[in-house]
């Protein structure tokens, strides 16, 4: 349930609300960004519930949520909520942005090569994975902790914010210590404990959709996240597993618009991951932008051909600068220009 307060409501009536919900073994959250204040009920909220909290002196009004995701929802939250990184970095503010960089950290040289080559793109996140969920066993797996170092150095030297991908629990503590974003892959949307984890560290968190995710049940994932006191969520669309074979995922491009209609959290589109072919990477952006997506996930190796993960879908630097240019012109076109990127600290 949403509880509005009266305009004119006391301290001690807001604590006298949240008591109230432990009491009917229920939590409160505050909901920031609205005008009036506004408390969200959280748990099996009964009719019972509804109405002993309605008559509590300094309510105005409770409102039942109909949706069973709650704290994802523009019903308990209308404004969009925009997140804040280093560098002056802000994702969901109307101003769309690129996380670009390695499906997977190889070596320095590799690294700094697509780093430099995103930047000089005018991309504002750096990517790359340290920890690689891959299909084989046999596969290269990535670098680890020593991974995530280099792209930390990397992005402090480039004057960027930096995301990757935490397979489970053991790669919690230096994805905290190493990344700005926490990335959870399709593979873990539902993890459960993975994200409440992620959720009580505070730290901002991009949750992709699982491969075989409902869009309910990625905004209950989402849910897992926010009811931890963590609002700093950006959601992202990876493309789903359909009956189709001619691309390696269904970049669902529904998902974005509905998404952003059902919910207050920003949305990042993977065309990547979701088409899983270089050549379709800069199509679908451009349709993603113009779906409503606050931002692009972009695959960028300097090398393709001899990527040890992803080389399909992975974009030349190059490319990207080129992808960068018309995704810009088609963001100014249609009143979403990009965001400036972070000012160089590194020639
Ligand atoms: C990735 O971003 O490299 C990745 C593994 O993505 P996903 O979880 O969407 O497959
Ligand atoms: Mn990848």
């Amino acid at each position: 349930m949403i509880i509005v307060m009266d305009l004119d409501h006391t301290a001690e009536q807001e604590q006298r609300v949240m008591q109230r919900l432990v009491e009917l073994g229920l939590t409160g959250q505050k909901v920031q960004g609205t005008e009036r204040a506004v408390i969200a009920g959280l748990g099996q909220v009964l009719q019972e519930h509804r109405d002993d909290i309605s008559s509590l002196p300094g309510v105005n009004e409770v409102i039942r949520v109909s949706k069973p995701y709650k704290l994802s929802s523009r019903e308990t939250h209308p404004a969009d909520t925009v997140i804040d990184l280093p560098y002056g970095v802000k994702v969901g503010n109307g101003h769309p942005v690129f996380m670009a960089g390695p499906c997977a950290i190889e070596t320095e040289d590799q690294l700094w090569a697509a780093c430099k080559g995103v930047k000089a793109g005018g991309a504002h996140i750096l990517r790359g994975g340290a920890f690689k969920p891959r299909t084989s066993p046999y596969s290269f797996q990535g670098l680890g902790v020593p991974g995530l170092k280099m792209l930390a150095q990397v992005g402090k030297e480039l004057g960027m914010p930096v995301i990757s991908e935490l397979l489970s629990l053991r790669d919690l503590e230096p994805c905290i210590e190493y990344t700005d974003i926490l990335q959870i892959g399709a593979r873990s949307m539902q993890n459960f404990v993975l994200l409440e984890e992620a959720g009580k560290s505070g730290k901002p968190v991009m949750l992709k959709r699982g491969l075989a995710g409902t869009i309910e049940e990625w905004l209950m994932a989402a849910e897992y996240i926010l009811s931890q006191n963590n609002g700093q969520l950006i959601l992202c669309e990876r493309g789903i597993r359909t009956f189709e074979t001619a691309t390696r995922n269904t970049l669902d491009l529904n998902a974005v618009a509905l998404v952003k209609h059902l919910s207050h959290l920003p949305v990042i589109a993977d065309p990547s991951h979701g088409t899983g072919k270089w050549y379709l990477v800069k199509p679908m952006s451009l349709a993603s932008i113009a779906a409503g997506a606050d931002g692009l996930m972009i695959e960028v190796h300097p090398n393709p051909d001899h990527a040890l993960s992803d080389g399909a879908q992975s974009l030349t630097p190059a490319n990207f600068g080129e992808l960068a240019k018309e995704a810009r012109a088609l963001g100014a076109a249609i009143g979403r220009s990009f965001a400036e990127p972070p000012a160089a600290v590194h020639a």
